[in-house]
Parts: structure tokens; C-alpha cells; sequence
């Protein structure tokens, strides 16, 4: 019989409305999946290929507080409809893939932008902008049971009371279906992995102090405070 030799880390977990957790594997996340978001970054919205990065499990915060990170002058928002899933595969189709999902949430993709633009500018990985401690706040997952699958539909977030992003889910340029085909072919997704489905227009920056709600039809609203 052999032991772990430090302390197992605790499993990441996200609450689930009506009680529960589910655990999370791994945080996929696509960059540029609303065409006006893509247009404000300086890229061309045709229908390029996507692309994914990661944040970590342990990313995922629920407290309600984003603490402001260090190494950084310029924190932006990004609000994102979260896709969890119960079971995975290799080469999944679209008409199969929402078979596999488990719930939603609301998530902000939160940003170290100046680091991620100097990254970019380097041709280097971006985790040093994005996967950084606590970056990924979180509201408790809503099950397809209960909430259906979400494909149209209002996302906004406010600052302080004050609209600064607004969109609809029905305006992503890779379907959440298209999106878990997509990855089944190049990862082996699992159960308790979840997917990131990228921002509307209207990204920005956050200073402490601040309370950013994000909202998404059908979804409690998301509020947390930066600290
Ligand atoms: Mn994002």
C-alpha cells in the first residue's frame, strides 16, 4: 500500500444549484468566439479555425471576490457562458455533443491584459495573462435538468451598475457543439472537464473596488467584487 507523500491538493470543485458539487478536470477556454469581440482585439471575424488556451481547475473561484492580481496595471473582464461536462470521448459530432453536457454557469475569463499583449507581441503562451491565481470567478452551475441547453440568449456584464458588455449566445462564432467536436479531436475530453465559450465585445479593465454582475438568460446572475 502506497501513500501519497505531501498532502493530496484538494479536487477543484464548482457548487451546483440545489446542492451538490461538481468536479472539475480540466478549464478548456476559447479565445475570440464573438465576432465583434474579435474585431475590438484586431483580428480579421472571419471564420478562422478556433483556438484554445487553459486555466488551471483551481482557477475557478465561487467566494464572490476576485482579488487584483499582482504584476499587472491592466486587469480586464470577460464574460463567458461556462459548459460543464458528465462524460467525453475522441472525435465526438456535433449532433452527439450536447449529450454530453452536464450544466452551465457564468465565468469571467479574467485578464492580465498587458501581460497577454506582450506575450502575444512575443509569440509566447499566454498563461502568464490568463491562469493566474483565482482568474476564472465563477457562479454555481445550473444542470440541463433544470435549465436546457443555452445556444440564444442576453449575456451582459455590468461595473458598478454601468453596462460594458452586452451580447447574445446565439452570436458565437463556434456553437458549443461545434466547440466540444472540435476538441474531442485534437484532447480526450472526460467528465468533470469544462469549456470556456469566449466573450462578447466589450472587454475591459476592473479596479478594486469595483462590482461587476454578469448576467445570462436563464442563469442566476453572477456578482463579484474586486478586492
Ligand atoms: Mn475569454
Amino acid at each position: 500500500m502506497t501513500g501519497f507523500v505531501i498532502p493530496a491538493p484538494a479536487q477543484a470543485q464548482l457548487p451546483v444549484v440545489g446542492g451538490g458539487a461538481f468536479p472539475v478536470r480540466r478549464v478548456y477556454c476559447i479565445g475570440r468566439n464573438y465576432a465583434a469581440h474579435a474585431v475590438e482585439m484586431g483580428h480579421d471575424p472571419d471564420r478562422e479555425p478556433p483556438f484554445f488556451f487553459q486555466k488551471n481547475p483551481d482557477s475557478l473561484d465561487a467566494s464572490g471576490q476576485f482579488p487584483y492580481p499582482v504584476k499587472s496595471q491592466d486587469v480586464h473582464h470577460e464574460a463567458e457562458l461556462l459548459v460543464a461536462l458528465h462524460s467525453g470521448g475522441t472525435d465526438i459530432t456535433t449532433q452527439d455533443a450536447l449529450a454530453h453536457v452536464w450544466g452551465y454557469a457564468p465565468c469571467l475569463d479574467m485578464t492580465r491584459r498587458d501581460l497577454q499583449g506582450e506575450a502575444k507581441k512575443m509569440g509566447r503562451p499566454w498563461e502568464i495573462g490568463k491562469s493566474f491565481e483565482r482568474s476564472a470567478p465563477v457562479g454555481p452551475l445550473h444542470p440541463v435538468s433544470d435549465v436546457g441547453h443555452l445556444s440564444s440568449g442576453e449575456i451582459s456584464l455590468t461595473v458598478n451598475g454601468e453596462l460594458r458588455q452586452s451580447g447574445d449566445l446565439d452570436q458565437m462564432i463556434w456553437k458549443v457543439p461545434e466547440m466540444i467536436s472540435y476538441l474531442s479531436a485534437y484532447f480526450e475530453l472526460a467528465a468533470g472537464d469544462v469549456i470556456l465559450s469566449g466573450t462578447p465585445s466589450g472587454v475591459g479593465p476592473v479596479v478594486r473596488g469595483d462590482a461587476m454582475e454578469l448576467s445570462i438568460a436563464g442563469l442566476d446572475v453572477l456578482r463579484v467584487d474586486v478586492v
